[in-house]
């Protein structure tokens, strides 16, 4: 896609980098890495960190994020799907790299190529799998995921084991996991973890040839200590997000979304504005309009209901997200002029907008508001105050 022009050299001041931007994405490498290291405080001794990347990296941008946590000490990679894996193979990432979800015989090429491990559902999967890793004259690694409440993916408690059993048998095949995924992880009660644990640890039992098993995501990473085993599978916590319901270990929140006032437009007492002209000023009113729509991942539910930060102050957005805009209600805030920096999500001076609160308005969780945020942005990396990279 075409990008902004880059106007500066890396490393760069902020401001510099974000002088003709539109709109943007801040990611904080070093509150990542801090995020990293609160995590790795709450698990102990010899337990991995397997860092969920999918969806990319929740909207921060998968291949900037995996290098960052790779040089914050994470030990692994997870992806969704074998497309998210093979690009950031193809972006130079070497570190271990699971796909959790499923796979097809067609991918087995490539991920014998790349050394990606696959989660592997059935024998006809195997079989593919094996066979490309032994043309190549490699075994490529493999996982069993046991479906144990979820019903979402994996393969049922009766099956796994031979499942497990027939992949061993494979020429082609190492393998080197066995996990399982929580359906109440951040549920004020949690207590189904207790039955799919129980279900998994009996598999387990039955497996006990293979080395590594992994069972929690964030919330059960950081809530239950029996859940931990060789590693623990994050995503949200590593943007600084605690899971509701979850104790929260000193994260901090790495992702801002910013943009820059496009125009200010003086509104008279009973004008409507922006499409259905649903907001009217019930006085002579000032908005700022601020370049970043739905199609960036900023929710059209926001319309009339969310809040931005614009000159250290919170103000209304006013009617409809369009598709590449909306308006907000400056009329309280002294001399704001095109150019200025608007807070979608972040910090400006004392105040914060988080996802969570984002989410709240939308109906939906954290987890969905970073998510959805879109390619149209451009992300920028910063550590120290200084954008070190861009995607
Ligand atoms: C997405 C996902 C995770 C990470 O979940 P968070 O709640 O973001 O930590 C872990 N495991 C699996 C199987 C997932 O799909």
């Amino acid at each position: 896609m075409v990008r902004a022009p880059v106007t500066s050299s890396l490393p760069a001041p902020t401001d510099t980098v974000t002088r003709d931007l539109n709109a943007w994405i801040e990611v904080a490498l070093d509150r990542l890495a801090g995020n990293v290291a609160a995590i790795r405080g709450v698990l102990g001794e010899g337990r991995e960190i397997i860092a969920i990347v999918k969806g990319n990296a929740y909207g921060h941008g998968a291949v900037e994020v995996a290098r960052a946590l790779i040089e914050a000490g994470v030990e692994r990679l997870a992806v969704a799907y074998m497309p998210e894996a093979v690009a950031l193979r193809q972006a130079g990432i070497t570190a271990p790299l699971l796909v959790l979800e499923h796979a097809f015989p067609g991918d087995a090429a490539a991920a014998a190529e790349l050394d990606i491990a696959a989660t592997i559902h059935s024998r006809d999967l195997a079989d593919a799998f094996s066979a490309a890793a032994v043309e190549r004259g490699t075994r490529v690694g493999v996982q069993i995921k046991v479906d144990t409440g979820l019903r979402r993916f994996g393969v049922l408690p009766g099956e796994a084991v031979s499942l497990a059993e027939y992949c061993r048998s494979l020429p082609g095949l190492r393998v080197e996991g066995l996990f399982t995924h929580m359906a109440n992880a951040d549920d004020e009660d949690d207590s189904f973890s207790e039955i799919q644990h129980e279900r998994f640890r009996a598999v387990a039992e039955a497996l006990s040839w293979i080395p590594y098993r992994h069972a929690a995501n964030s919330a059960s990473a950081l809530r239950r200590e029996e859940l931990r085993y060789n590693g623990v599978r994050v995503g949200l916590a590593l943007h600084g997000l605690p899971p509701p319901n979850t104790p929260d270990p000193g994260l901090q929140p790495t992702l801002s979304l910013k943009a820059r006032v496009a125009r200010v437009v003086n509104v008279a007492e009973g004008e409507g504005v922006a499409y259905g002209l649903t907001w009217r000023a019930p006085r002579d009113s000032r908005l700022a309009l601020v370049p970043v729509g739905y199609a960036d991942g900023w929710r059209r539910a926001l319309g009339n209901t969310g809040e931005v930060l614009i000159g250290g102050q919170r103000c209304p957005m006013r009617g409809r997200v369009m598709m590449d805009q909306f308006l907000a209600d400056v009329s309280e805030i002294e001399g704001v002029r095109e150019g200025d920096e608007v807070v979608l999500l972040g910090e400006q001076g004392e105040l914060r907008i988080t996802a969570d609160e984002v989410a709240a308005l939308e109906s939906t969780i954290s987890w969905e508001v970073l998510a959805a945020l879109t390619g149209r942005l451009p992300r920028l990396y910063t550590r120290g105050g200084q954008v070190v990279a861009r995607a």
